[in-house]
């Protein structure tokens, strides 16, 4: 599979007879963003729903019995492995957890190449995160079996973003006019990376508020620049709180930093405190990716302003979604 962007009408002659090869998505890699276009945002969305219906309804149901997907983490994951599996089962299939690739043969120096094919022997789609930016097109471009990229390295977090995009939908009701502020690492955050590429198919103002050291990357302000999206840098929160619509948090990456000093000068540079959010809007909401380490403070939680949780559990069905579609069964 090499597939970067989707190509709707490429069929992988390799994936079992009987899935629907005609459905969007079929044997398709999830490797960034880029490959999106509004049909299929509203189309994944749609099955979103669905699912977020059918667990409600039923809980579990077999639309993937028999299917097997491997979760290959190079890297910690809470949410996006734990929400893959949960996935994964409420749709009936099952899933070869590999979380510590230490206990792996990688760790006796496997390729990553190596890696995905012996595992699609075993699994009909390989869930894929790794350390560095570009690892997802790479396994892709050697294993047979849709890759999905849960993160690589600081590049893309596609799924993360697809269900970022979603939350902000569900809870806004609308993308077009607003207002959206990320803030805290935008260098080394793949979830904004992401995000801010996939927000460039609406028509919205983005707002990049950031230490110094830590500013929203040369390329990808030029993608967005490119796209004619208004978009603009702030040091300071309080330059833009007020006309935010929805505020997305991140994390300082404490371990992509080089130079620890460089990460003692600029953590903590932001906390959401609810004092803080009374020069909010009373109808914006708070995003983050989670996990948080003291960008928002616990007080807030309570605030119906507050929407990461809710996000997580948005992820699941977008996740249901994407598992359903890249194994042909919608
Ligand atoms: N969980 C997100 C990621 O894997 C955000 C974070 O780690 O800060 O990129």
């Amino acid at each position: 599979m090499t597939i970067q962007t989707a190509n709707l009408n490429q069929v992988n002659p390799y994936l079992p007879f009987g899935d629907r090869q005609d459905a969007p998505f079929y044997g398709k890699d999830i490797l960034s963003v880029k490959q999106f276009n509004h049909a299929d945002l509203n189309y994944i969305f749609g099955v979103a729903h669905e699912m977020q219906e059918m667990v409600r309804r039923v809980g579990t149901f077999d639309m993937l019995k028999g299917k097997i997907l491997t979760n290959l983490f190079y890297e910690p994951s809470t949410r996006t492995s734990s929400s893959f599996t949960a996935a994964m089962e409420r749709l009936g299939g099952s899933v070869i957890p590999i979380n510590e690739v230490r206990y792996s043969s990688v760790a006796k120096g496997e390729s990553l190449p190596d890696t995905i094919r012996s595992l699609e022997c075993y699994s009909d789609v390989i869930v894929l995160r790794h350390p560095e930016t570009g690892s997802a097109a790479l396994a892709a471009q050697y294993g047979r079996k849709p890759i999905i990229n849960a993160g690589d390295g600081t590049g893309e977090h596609p799924t993360q973003a697809l269900l970022d995009l979603f939350t902000i939908l569900e809870e806004m009701g609308r993308v077009n006019g607003l207002t959206i502020t990320m803030l805290g690492d935008l260098k080394y955050g793949r979830t904004v990376h992401s995000l801010a590429r996939l927000l460039t198919l609406y028509n919205v103002k983005l707002n990049y508020v950031s230490p110094e050291l830590l500013r929203m990357p040369a390329d990808v302000i030029k993608e967005i620049g490119d796209k004619l999206i208004p978009q603009a840098e702030y040091t300071s929160l309080d330059e833009v709180l007020a006309q935010t619509d929805v505020l997305y948090v991140t994390r300082v990456q404490k371990e992509r930093f080089e130079n620890p000093e460089d990460y003692e000068k600029v953590r903590g540079s932001y906390v959401i405190t609810p004092e803080l959010m009374t020069k909010a809007k009373s109808d914006m909401i708070v995003m983050h990716p989670l996990p948080r380490v003291g960008e928002i403070s616990m007080d807030f939680d309570d605030d119906p302003r507050a929407a990461y949780f809710r996000q997580m559990e948005y992820g699941l069905y977008v996740r249901m979604a994407l598992l359903a579609l890249v194994l042909g069964k919608t």
